[in-house]
């Protein structure tokens, strides 16, 4: 028997359950493995969707499936939060359960959350659209009620999910007023920790001309240390400040509690993941996927879901005794929209630098599609299409040769 528990049934939980599911149904059905997700949410959340919701006033609703309606047949979901992962031992403890639950193998999945509370001031003076739908929803109300201002969007700490978002808003920002005509009321912002629009430089290039052209004030190296919600002011540890009417910062993210204060975390509380086959350090049975490792590129869905076909692979292959192995190429591909239909992707590999890729309506059709085709992917559905898409950089393959087995001779021959 080989039981797999999943913490956490977002993207790359629930890809990663599906691919299992699907490729070891006899097994599943035979009880001779089993998977679980545990994970507490209602719902999943489309999170690229948030921008729609905030800045076009998308119904949250859309963004949203029920939870139970994502998961694979055949693999069980524990409706519950874990509240103790204990990696050694080989078990979890869900919140209101007293418990254990054991497993063979584990794989950690559980994001990560926005933390303005790291910043002081934030909270009470910020609207962002990283936390959820309805907040996004409750940004779109005040973006509506602007008539004329100061908007400041950009990046209030490190790090955060989607790089290319804050850039995406800002841009649609300028369609949101421009689309209403009144555009030349407000003036808009966009501030950086990073000393470029966008931290590749390629990317950067392309952008910062659009946000001359758009009459986006751009103001970088700005590392956001208290925000003065009487005087409407942020400030930077290196003593500028910039006044706002409207304050849309992406706030820096951190773990969920329960990753945070166990011990296979780095002193920052991310998983410390090994970046080809993620698995946790020092444990060959317990892997990290999607934005709660430490791995360093951008964290995002694209990578969410390759690297839970990597480990899904790795635990097929060595399941079935193969001798084949997987590993994340580090592939990563952003899309950010730059507004007016078009968009522009931030692609590259741990070998591979960004591009320079220019924004097209070819790319925001491309973007639209992936996010029709989202739901039926987190259920393995169009993999064939991602493995074509991604080509090479899907995952890699390495063809390990088999040990020579032990041939004993008969002692009459010694
Ligand atoms: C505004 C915005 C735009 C984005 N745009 C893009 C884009 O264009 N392209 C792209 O690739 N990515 C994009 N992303 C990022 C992408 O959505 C995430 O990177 C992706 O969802 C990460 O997948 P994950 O599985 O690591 O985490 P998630 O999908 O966040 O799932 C984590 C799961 O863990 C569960 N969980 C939490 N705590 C526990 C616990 N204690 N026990 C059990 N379960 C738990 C949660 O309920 C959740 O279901 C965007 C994100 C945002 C916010």
């Amino acid at each position: 028997m080989n039981d797999i528990a999943i913490v956490g049934g977002g993207a790359g939980g629930l890809i990663l359950a599906s691919k299992l599911a699907k490729e070891m149904g006899d097994e599943l059905r035979n009880g001779r493995i089993s998977i679980t997700i545990f994970d507490g949410s209602q719902n999943h959340e489309f999170q690229p969707g948030y921008l729609g919701v905030a800045f076009r006033g998308s119904r949250p609703s859309r963004m949203q499936r029920s939870l139970t309606q994502l998961i694979y047949p055949g693999v069980k979901l524990v409706h519950e939060n874990c509240s103790v992962i204990d990696i050694e031992n080989r078990y979890v403890i869900t919140e209101k359960s007293v418990n254990r639950y054991n497993f063979d193998t584990i794989v950690v999945a559980t994001g990560c959350l926005t933390d303005p509370g790291q910043i002081p001031g934030l909270s009470e003076a910020n609207h962002d659209f990283h936390t959820n739908a309805s907040k996004s929803a409750e940004l779109y109300e005040r973006m509506s009620r602007v008539k004329s201002g100061k908007i400041v969007v950009g990046i209030a700490g490190l790090p955060y999910k989607c790089p290319p978002s804050p850039n995406e808003g800002a841009f649609m920002a300028d369609e949101f007023f421009a689309k209403r005509k009144m555009r030349e009321k407000v003036e808009i912002t966009f501030v950086t920790p990073y000393l470029r629009a966008y931290p590749a430089e390629p990317i950067s290039e392309v952008i910062t001309p659009m946000y001359e052209d758009r009459n986006i004030d751009i103001v970088t190296g700005f590392n956001l240390d208290y925000v003065d919600p009487q005087k409407k002011e942020i400030l930077s540890l290196e003593g500028d400040s910039l006044e706002y009417d409207e304050l849309i910062l992406v706030p820096p993210h951190r773990t969920v509690d329960v990753v945070k204060k166990s011990d296979f975390v780095d002193k920052y509380g991310w998983v410390i993941t090994d970046k080809r086959d993620m698995h946790i350090k020092d444990y060959d049975y317990a892997f990290s996927i999607g934005d709660n490792t430490n791995i360093p590129i951008s964290k995002a869905g694209v990578e969410a879901h390759l690297q839970a076909i990597t480990v899904a692979s790795n635990i097929i292959e060595d399941y079935k005794g193969g001798t084949d192995k997987y590993l994340f190429t580090g592939r990563m591909q952003c899309s950010m929209e730059t507004g007016y239909h078009q968009a522009t992707f931030v692609v590259g590999t741990y070998e591979r630098p960004v591009e320079k890729k220019f924004p097209s309506t070819i790319n925001y059709v491309e973007k639209k599609f992936m996010e029709r085709i989202y739901w039926s992917s987190l259920k393995g559905g169009y993999e064939w299409l991602f493995r074509m898409h991604f080509g090479d950089d899907y995952i890699q393959k390495i063809s390990q040769i088999k040990p020579p087995r032990q041939i004993s001779r008969p002692e009459t021959q010694k």
